[in-house]
């Protein structure tokens, strides 16, 4: 049967669905961004603890800034704004209908920013991708000249960006003597709520510096460390569910069993009880988040390029593979690990390990494909910070340096077989031609300033590069990992 209201009367066998009265909810989080991963995390814990009988007012209203958004708007207010999640343990597949989502506000700026200023809204959080904060990786920071940033300067009635929208939603409030919400980010960025903070307060302060010291002074961003590997939704998923367990949901989310959200407390308007549902509260994220970054991101990464110029289509089918494990484990073990300051209560090595046996789970069907999506994004926060902090402590970098030149030699668009490469990035082009330019030179990749910057005249990092990359042109991708692995 299709997923609707009406379902959740009687769920197909093997199925959980809400128990709780969902007409009962009200909302208390606008969240920006539905996409699979906020509905595989933060809609599952959610669900959970109103199924304990807690914090009904606290529901989800969802939230999408781009003219796209407008497609997973329809499909889900077609079945009441439920979710199926679909887990995928190795040892068998369980289905859960989420109810945690109680409303959608239209594509359209003027109601996001209602949504936002309502009274019960407590909590504004965000999925946005990592791309989404406009971050200037030549200069750090803020990219306060960013012409989506310097319009909604201009424009702070009719913003386009989540930022203008969030900065419309707290002088509503404030103007309306409503205190403030806390703004929650849920991406994949070292220092979360840092970084969204200096994004609000930086287009914020163009308006006005005083606004700009108003939001400082007044708005809470906690950082948080969120994972749950979840995968795209294509008629592979949608099958699945159907052969699997009878619900024909038109998009239903995906994702491995491992769940883990690390939050820093701090919500001046009140939270929902996460605790009871497996969320830590810390005082600090910061080595929770190092940890998760560079291990399991820095991880992807590293099997990403070299399966996807081997052909491979699937990061099990890479664990498998003994070249891309074996580069895998040696680069954690001599190179990432090391990096990593202690966490207080995890042993690094057994979170590495099971990271290890989550990237293996064939049931995830995670694709090479994804995992090599938005390097220019994803480099710079998963890979290279980890370089700078060898090189500042003098230490080696060669496996680094190989991983970077695999996914500049996966950018020249073609698998050692000469297969083409589809790169999708929103640099993809300029990745091409400066990855073609690099066969020959080298240098020319790192010369990329806003995604090296942090790397700039590091001559024993530009070296390794240099070697591995003409290693990787000369011997092809087997034999230069084999390399790698014999030193
Ligand atoms: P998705 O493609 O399913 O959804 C992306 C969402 O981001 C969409 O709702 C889209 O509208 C929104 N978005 C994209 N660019 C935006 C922008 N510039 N401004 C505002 N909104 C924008 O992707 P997903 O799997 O849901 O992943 C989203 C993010 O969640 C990731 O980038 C990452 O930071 C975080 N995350 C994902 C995973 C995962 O395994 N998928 C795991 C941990 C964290």
């Amino acid at each position: 049967p299709r997923l609707d209201r009406r379902l959740l009367e009687h769920p197909p066998k093997g199925v959980s669905a809400p128990a709780y009265d969902r007409s009962a909810l009200t909302s208390g989080i606008v969240h920006v961004g539905v996409g699979n991963f906020h509905r595989a995390h933060q809609q599952v814990y959610l669900d959970r603890l109103f199924s304990m009988g807690d914090d009904h007012d606290w529901a989800i209203t969802g939230a999408g800034v781009k003219p796209y958004d407008a497609k997973m708007r329809a499909t889900l207010e077609k079945q009441d704004w439920l979710t199926t999640v679909l887990e995928l343990d190795p040892a068998g597949y369980t289905a859960r209908i989420c109810g945690a989502m109680i409303d959608f506000a239209e594509i359209d700026a003027g109601a996001i920013i209602a949504a936002m200023a309502r009274p019960e809204t407590r909590i504004v959080s965000l999925t946005i991708t990592e791309g989404g904060y406009y971050l200037d990786a030549k200069r750090g920071g803020f990219q306060a000249d960013h012409p989506d940033i310097v319009a909604d300067s201009r424009n702070r009635d009719a913003p386009s960006t989540v930022f203008g929208m969030l900065i419309a939603g707290l002088v509503r409030r404030r103007e309306a003597g409503l205190a403030p919400f806390t703004v929650m980010s849920c991406d994949n960025l070292p220092d979360n709520g840092k970084v969204c903070r200096d994004a609000v307060t930086g287009l914020a302060s163009l308006i006005s510096p005083e606004l700009g010291d108003w939001i400082t002074g007044n708005v809470a961003f906690p950082s948080g460390m969120v994972d749950c590997i979840t995968p795209a939704t294509g008629d592979r998923e949608r099958k699945l569910l159907q052969d699997t367990f009878d619900i024909e949901d038109a998009s239903p989310v995906v994702c491995e069993p491992f769940r883990q959200w690390v939050l820093e407390d701090h919500f001046p308007l009140g939270r929902p009880a996460l605790e009871k549902v497996g969320v830590e509260f810390v005082p600090d994220v910061g080595p929770f988040e190092l940890m998760k970054l560079r291990i399991l991101n820095g991880g992807h990464a590293a099997i990403a390029y070299p399966s996807g110029l081997m052909g491979l289509r699937f990061a099990h089918d890479a664990m498998e593979e003994p070249l891309v494990r074996g580069f895998l484990e040696k680069l954690e073990h001599s190179e990432i690990i090391p990096t990593v300051p202690p966490v207080p209560g995890v042993d690094l090595d057994s979170y590495f390990r099971k990271v290890a046996e989550r990237f293996s789970n064939p049931k995830v069907g995670d694709t090479i494909a994804r995992l090599c999506l938005d390097g220019s994004n994803r480099q710079p926060k998963f890979i290279l910070p980890t370089v700078a902090d060898r090189l500042d402590a003098g230490q080696p970098v060669d496996g680094l340096a190989l991983e970077v030149a695999l996914w500049c030699r996966y950018c020249a668009g073609e698998t050692d077989d000469g297969a083409p490469i589809v790169i999708d990035d929103v640099n993809a082009e300029r990745l091409n031609k400066t990855a073609l330019e690099a066969r020959s030179n080298p240098s020319a990749w790192l010369a990329m300033g806003d995604i090296f910057g942090l790397l700039k005249d590091r001559t024993p990092f530009a070296e390794a590069f240099a070697k591995a990359l003409n290693s990787l042109w000369k011997s092809g991708t087997r034999k230069t990992l084999e390399t790698y692995l014999s030193g």
